[in-house]
């Protein structure tokens, strides 16, 4: 693969340097305070998996804008096929005059969700406002009203889906009331549930509380990430969402697999949802399917789908046919680069470098995930008491060195890697070894 921005780290000035502090200086004029950054750099340039600031210092990207940018930032294909669209039209709307573009990428989306029956699909913006509409079309299609959302769920900002996500700082306090008929159940968390705890019993603990506490009759939809997110990047034992899947059969209830961030070549499969061997009633994804662009998607059982009145759902914006280019482009850029072998071998390598770490210090609790969605828990000293304080100083060590890793996390105390999946292997060894430095140097 070609790149325009040399595929290095580079640290030129101190961080932030003057042209990132001048920025700063009217941020803090102009900007609402409620608007953060993880990065004191001011970006200019970002190719593949580079973030150039204006100051000329080159960070390695291990967020890609929140797992935005998994077929790479700036992937020529994806550059041409913005250009080409826009050129043609920089906005048409599906409610008012129709475009193939709309058409196109709802049946790429049906033929690569799992699930051998007929599917349809509908586009949106945001990630949020693809969980709204799930909402919308589950209890439409049910005519029942209670939603069941997971501890450590991450769903979006917008009312209804502050609701359904878990954590209150900083995402929900001092913003109620909050929408009702939501209701929060245990998770499956392998490294946190009493030892040797299977995923069928975790997930029997679930149902008999929703059993218990509303009514599985009442239940319109059941809606879990597979590989849990913000919260952690929590992979819920094998056998736990299965048996969610089957309780919600059994029961009339629409299972929607949030595959916001986990979908779309992350893990090394389309959706992460396949390595449960679910088949989700509906499925909602964004982050990594427009390959930068705002665009998402509810797809799911063509009956279910049909179940809301016309103009029901919608928006001004939703499909807007440059985020459709741009996600066609990406699919194609996925399959043709071979990105989800690309996400399977980061995983290895991760796995090679970061295992006799974990054996050599007290502090990781544990590394998991699965193909590029990767996590490191901290802990304290040989316990399971989570460990914030020494994220904040392995990331702000890395981030000196020109790698930026995320963090994650109910106790904060995750560190999160979402490679775009074009990242050379000598950038990702590179970038994993300032990370190993950071954290025996914690730990020492
Ligand atoms: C990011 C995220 C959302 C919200 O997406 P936005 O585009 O920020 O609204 C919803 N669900 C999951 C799992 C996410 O990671």
């Amino acid at each position: 693969m070609e790149f325009r921005l040399e595929q290095k780290r580079q640290v030129v000035t101190e961080i932030p340097g003057p042209k990132s502090k001048a920025f700063q200086a009217d941020r803090e004029k102009y900007v609402s305070n409620s608007i953060g950054s993880s990065l004191p750099g001011y970006i200019e340039a970002a190719d593949g998996a580079i973030l150039r600031d204006v100051d000329g210092n080159q960070f390695i990207d291990f967020g890609s804008g929140i797992g935005v940018t998994t077929v790479g930032n700036s992937n020529p294909k994806v550059v041409k096929a913005v250009q080409d669209a826009a050129a043609a039209g920089t906005h048409l709307q599906i409610n008012t005059a129709p475009y193939g573009s709309y058409i196109e990428l709802c049946k790429r989306l049906t033929e690569l969700t799992p699930g051998d029956f007929p599917k349809k699909a509908a586009l949106f913006n945001t990630g949020a406002e693809a969980l709204e509409n799930a909402v919308k079309i589950a209890r439409k299609y049910t005519g029942r009203q209670a939603i069941v959302v997971f501890e450590h769920a991450f769903h979006g900002r917008t009312n209804l889906t502050m609701a359904m996500t878990a954590k209150a700082a900083p995402y929900k306090i001092g913003f109620g009331p909050f929408a009702p008929e939501v209701y929060r159940m245990p998770l499956s968390y392998p490294f946190r549930d009493p030892e040797g705890m299977t995923g069928e019993e975790a997930a029997k603990r679930t149902i008999t509380m929703i059993e218990k506490q509303i009514g599985a009759e009442n239940v319109a939809a059941i809606i879990l990430e597979p590989v849990v997110g913000e919260g952690g990047f929590i992979v819920p034992a094998d056998g736990f969402m299965s048996s969610l899947v089957k309780f919600a059969k059994d029961n009339g209830i629409v299972y929607v697999s949030d595959e916001v961030q986990s979908g779309m070549a992350r893990t090394g499969k389309w959706f992460a949802s396949e390595w449960s061997g679910i088949e989700p009633d509906l499925i909602t994804s964004a982050k990594g399917l427009g390959g930068g662009m705002p665009i998402s998607a509810v797809i799911g059982r063509a009956e279910i789908m049909d179940a809301p009145q016309p103009g029901g759902i919608g928006g001004t914006y939703s499909g807007n046919p440059v985020s459709n280019a741009s996600a066609l482009a990406t699919i194609e850029a996925y399959e043709e680069e071979n990105l989800l072998d690309a996400a399977l071998r980061i995983e290895e390598i991760f796995r090679e470098m970061l295992e006799p770490v974990v054996a050599e210090v007290g502090i990781v609790g544990e590394i998991r995930g699965r193909g590029a969605m990767l996590a490191i828990e901290f802990v304290q000293d040989g316990s399971k008491e989570p460990n914030a304080a020494v994220v904040k100083q392995i990331v702000d060590d890395a981030l000196a060195q020109g790698a930026m890793f995320l963090t994650c996390g109910t106790y904060g105390n995750v560190i999160r890697l979402l490679p775009p999946l074009v990242m050379t292997e000598e950038l990702l060894r590179d970038g994993l070894q300032v990370l190993i430095d950071a954290i025996r140097k914690a730990a020492a």
